[in-house]
């Protein structure tokens, strides 16, 4: 067989046209990730039973001519995403031996439409990292670099697209975990607005922050995905109910005329130069794709780091109380009292850095600090989103880097969390504002990917999509492999 092509519209030709039938194609990405997978460590779990039963199904489906886009595309979903029948770890050793036993919404909707799942992608232990190194399935490399870091925390659902292992994947942003990770792997990557992608079924790390996107080697596929993946749903209380446009429809309806801001607080001293450099020739491409560009200025963009590590402790500490020994999961210890249980438990079960974040979410919120540290958080939080609100009466977007470097060596920041925490500092406060933002490939530092992060108003996930391909369709970083690949 030849190798499928690397797009979801291309692969549902074939499919449709019986060039290519899903269990060849199944089998081809099988066959890729036990190649390649001791290399990327991307994967937790492999489905191969599963994923070839489904495609036979899919199989079945196109031959009728009526198959959905995504019928009998090969994907992969973050670990983090409860898949009925399949272990689901979260990246920890706590939720050991736990099965999931229902299927979450946003993965629901994919299997729906005979999307095969190919299994479940490696990333920081509950969704707490920026490099996937805090995983106790130990860490992902990157495909451009095996001695360097994929990002985090969705860093197997970047790696493993990098690596062609699938070809669309599924992820969660709470502060940048789609965006950076697409941007250190060269993907593509849509943090959606809070409310547009239920999290049903989606492990919690900070309630208030989490949303649902895909990953994809284009734009376009990114936008049939997020398409198929968003929407109201009864069972979150936060999914929004309102209408999902069709985002292929008007994708390439270009730039002209659009006004683009440059948030000068996000283009400061301490990015590194090839970033500089790829986002400036960004901006001229936009530029002369008729795009306006003017200077805007995020005032508070500054605190958004202390802000946002407060509030999502906070969430994560209560999120993670759940973790008892008692109804999942890991249990240490039987004889020696309930509380011993709960305390051993917990103390075998999660990682340095879960612990980390449990402790300062759990200072925040005690008495007599929580008016000066969550409350306050809270407080400065309205403030951030105050700052996007007033931007977007001036520029229909942002433009950003997605992060102040490419991807770091592996191990260069493990020892120093707050080193870590401030290579967050360009895509927190889109998940404060709870706005939509997205990652795409847009230059090179040396051997690695550059990205660029463009922010939309809330709900506006269309305008995004279609400055996004207008790029992608003036430049070619997106057609770029990794030597892996
Ligand atoms: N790196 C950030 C953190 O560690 C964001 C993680 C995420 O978006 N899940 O919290």
């Amino acid at each position: 067989m030849s190798f499928p092509p690397t797009s979801i519209t291309q692969l549902h030709q074939q499919l449709r046209s019986g060039r290519l039938s899903a269990v060849e194609v199944t089998r081809h990405f099988l066959q890729r990730i036990e190649q390649t997978n001791p290399q990327v460590n991307a994967f937790i779990t492999v489905c191969a039973e599963q994923a070839l039963q489904a495609a036979a199904a899919a199989d079945r489906q196109l031959a009728t001519g009526e198959a959905p886009p995504l019928c009998g595309i090969p994907l992969a979903v973050k670990d983090i995403f409860n898949t009925e029948g399949l272990a689901t770890s979260c990246g920890s050793r706590i939720l050991h031996n736990y099965i999931s036993p229902y299927d979450a919404t946003a993965f629901a909707r994919l299997k729906q439409q005979g999307a095969v799942l190919l299994g479940k992608l490696n990333m920081d232990e509950f969704a707490m990292g920026s490099s996937n190194e805090n995983s106790a399935s130990g860490p992902v490399h990157n495909p451009w670099d095996l001695q360097r870091v994929p990002g985090g925390s969705s860093g197997g659902s970047a790696a493993a697209l990098a690596a062609s292992q699938a070809l669309a994947t599924l992820g969660t942003d709470t502060g940048g975990s789609i965006r950076q990770p697409a941007a250190f792997c060269g993907v593509v990557g849509v943090k959606p607005t809070y409310g547009r992608v239920s999290r049903y079924g989606v492990i919690a790390y900070a309630s208030s922050l989490d949303q649902v996107g895909p990953l994809a080697n284009t734009v376009a596929d990114a936008a049939l995905l997020l398409g198929a993946i968003a929407g109201y749903d009864a069972a979150d209380s936060t999914s929004v109910d309102c209408p999902v446009p069709d985002y292929l429809a008007d994708l390439n309806a270009g730039v002209k005329g659009l006004k683009i801001g440059l948030p000068q607080e996000y283009f400061i001293e301490g990015l590194a130069p090839a970033v500089k450099q790829a986002v400036a020739a960004a901006i001229e491409v936009y530029r002369s794709l008729g795009a306006e560009i003017v200077e805007v200025s995020l005032p508070r963009t500054a605190y958004a780091i202390a802000c946002y590590y407060l509030i999502a402790t906070a969430e994560a500490s209560s999120n993670l109380a759940r973790y008892d020994g008692v109804r999942f999961g890991l249990r240490e210890q039987q004889d020696g009292g309930l509380l011993q249980m709960y305390e051993q438990s917990r103390a075998a079960g999660f990682g340095a850095e879960v612990k980390r974040r449990i402790m300062l979410g759990t200072y925040a919120l005690s008495s007599g600090y929580y008016d000066a540290y969550y409350l306050k958080a809270q407080k400065v939080r309205t403030l951030i989103r105050e700052d996007f609100n007033r931007a977007f009466e001036q520029v229909d977007l942002l433009l950003t880097p997605v992060a102040p470097t490419t991807a770091f060596a592996l191990g260069e920041k493990t020892d120093d969390p707050l080193h870590m925490y401030l290579s967050d500092i360009f895509t927190v406060p889109v998940n404060l504002a709870g706005t939509c933002a997205l990652s795409l490939p847009c230059g090179r530092d040396g051997q690695l990917p550059v990205g660029l992060q463009l922010i939309g108003k809330p709900f506006a996930e269309a305008q995004l999509l279609q400055a996004a391909q207008a790029f992608e369709s003036a430049t070619d970083w997106h057609l770029q492999r990794a030597p892996l690949a």
